[in-house]
This record gives C-alpha cells, structure tokens and sequence, in this order.
C-alpha cells in the first residue's frame, strides 16, 4: 500500500523505519523497440544517445531532479582474459547504468515495515479482544440463532 508523508513512518509492530518507496531508472544510450511495450508499470527510461554514463552519484543526479536512494554499476569485461566456465575478468572501467529515484515523500506503507508484522499485530489486537464489525456480527447472529 504505497503512501505518501512528510515524515517517515514506523512500523507499528517492530517500530522500525517504514521503506521508502523509489522507482527504478534505466539510462540507456538510445530507446529499443521493446521499450514502449514495457512503459508505465514500473520505472522509467533515460536515454543519453553518445554521452558519457555517469561513474558517480553526483553525474548520476543531472539525470534526476528527486533523491537517488541506490544505483548500479555495469562492469567492462576484458573478453580475452575469458575462459571458459570463469567470469570474465573487469577491465577497471565501471559506469552507472540504473538507479532508484525517490520523491522524498513515498513509502511502501503507512503502518507496516512488512506483511508478517501486519499479521503479527493482527493476532496481538485480536488476543485484546479487537474485532472487525463483521465478526461482532456474526457472533451476534449466532448468539440469536441458539
Ligand atoms: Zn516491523
């Protein structure tokens, strides 16, 4: 259940810091094909044409306007250091190829760091006597049915 706030969120089972909610960027040289078809949903695309990659966080944030939560390098292989059933071996050269952007305002839920710790409390406020209107109902019905 995606949520928006202010201020960060904490589970109300563990107490923790509720994730935030970022959405991945590919930085791409130029669109594909494919792209179009897989467009919307999740993440999006940044295309550079003959410009560099960015290698660091602060070159990664021109492509970007919102907070950079994680990112990820693509290495050079040397392919004739390659044998087979070995990987390859990394030429030294690296550059950033996706990253996770976050508006500074989204997290992945407004109660719960996770779906145990929903379930955990639910089981916590049951043992307390806490019910759903349904169930004061159907505990209702029965007790008019004997
Ligand atoms: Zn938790």
């Amino acid at each position: 259940m995606r949520f928006k706030s202010p201020q960060q969120p904490f589970c109300r089972w563990c107490g923790k810091k509720i994730t935030k909610h970022g959405s991945r960027v590919w930085i791409k040289r130029e669109e594909a094909p494919t792209d179009r078809a897989f467009a919307g949903g999740w993440g999006r695309n940044v295309y550079i044409g003959d410009t560099p990659f960015p290698t660091n966080k602060a070159e990664l944030q021109r492509h970007t306007n919102q907070h950079v939560l994680s990112y990820k390098y693509e290495y050079e292989l040397d392919d004739n250091k390659y044998i087979l059933g070995e990987k390859a071996a990394r030429t030294g050269k690296k550059w950033i190829d996706s990253f996770e952007e976050w508006d500074g305002e989204s997290y992945t839920d407004p109660f719960f760091c996770s779906g145990d710790h929903a379930k955990e409390f639910g089981y916590a406020a049951a043992q307390k006597g806490f019910a759903m209107p349904a169930y004061n109902e159907a505990i209702k019905k029965r007790r008019g049915a004997a």
